[in-house]
């Protein structure tokens, strides 16, 4: 019982954090500072009062439109708060036994992974104010905190992974930039080797799958105009969340 009411005290904090990353991922891509100004509507300028920024139930209050000009607000915000605390109240309830320091690690991972995977899918950018730190957060925590793996096996699957795929970059500019790189790196560093192999295997697959059926869709070339980027978090939140479990069943099958 009391594990549920933890693991919900941490979903109500993910709504919350998921709020902040909404404001995230609108303002880093335009160069906008996140602290100010405050909270506003993108069509009339309207600043926004306290009781129309609560998460979640402030699009339900205001029925998806702007309390002044009645512009329509995206499904999205609602949508990314809601996820943000589900993914916390997830990883909590898997992982009751982890410490408050490893625990807001692992949140602050999945929040800067969900903030990439929407700026990437808007602008097809993968920004350096969140790669950087994702990567140096990855590293950092494995050295110093209990991580699952040590600081040494961190630096050597980011390094390992993010080196490969610099070259696979190089010599196929068109399929991935530099930005999916550094992801990938930043991916590398928390999740150590097997499971980064995991996370890409799922990134290269539903990916390929995705972008074979936009060709049919579509009737056209594929010419990467599908981001690389929600993929690889697709895939490190698979790996994230349930690798060991998936990587225990492939091997018991041989
Ligand atoms: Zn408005």
């Amino acid at each position: 019982m009391e594990e549920i009411i933890l693991s919900l005290f941490w979903g109500v904090y993910g709504i919350i954090i998921g709020s902040f990353l909404n404001v995230v991922v609108y303002r880093v891509p335009r160069g906008e500072s996140i602290v100010r100004p405050r909270s506003h509507c993108t069509l009339c300028n309207h600043t926004l009062k306290a009781w129309e920024v609560i998460p979640i139930f402030s699009f339900f209050i205001l029925r998806g439109r702007c309390h002044q000009c009645g512009a329509k607000i995206s499904w999205r915000y609602p949508g990314v708060e809601f996820l943000t605390g589900l993914l916390f109240y997830l990883w909590s309830w898997y992982h009751p036994e982890e410490s408050l320091a490893v625990l807001w690690t692992h949140f602050i991972i999945i929040a800067i992974l969900l903030a990439l995977a929407l700026i990437d899918y808007d602008t097809f950018r993968l920004p350096d104010v969140l790669t950087f730190p994702l990567l140096l957060l990855g590293i950092g925590t494995a050295f110093v905190l209990p991580m699952g793996i040590t600081g040494w096996e961190s630096l050597a699957s980011a390094v390992g992974a993010g080196s490969l795929f610099a070259l696979i970059a190089k010599l196929y500019p068109q399929g991935m930039g530099l930005g999916d790189v550094k992801l990938i790196a930043g991916i590398g560093s928390f999740l150590g080797f097997p499971n980064i192999l995991l996370a890409l295997f799922i990134a290269s697959l539903v990916g390929s799958i995705v972008g074979i059926l936009w060709i049919m869709i579509h009737q056209k070339e594929f010419k990467a105009q599908i981001p690389f980027g929600p993929f690889l978090v697709l895939g490190a939140y698979v790996a994230l969340f349930m690798g060991d479990e998936l990587i225990r069943v492939y091997f018991t099958l041989f």
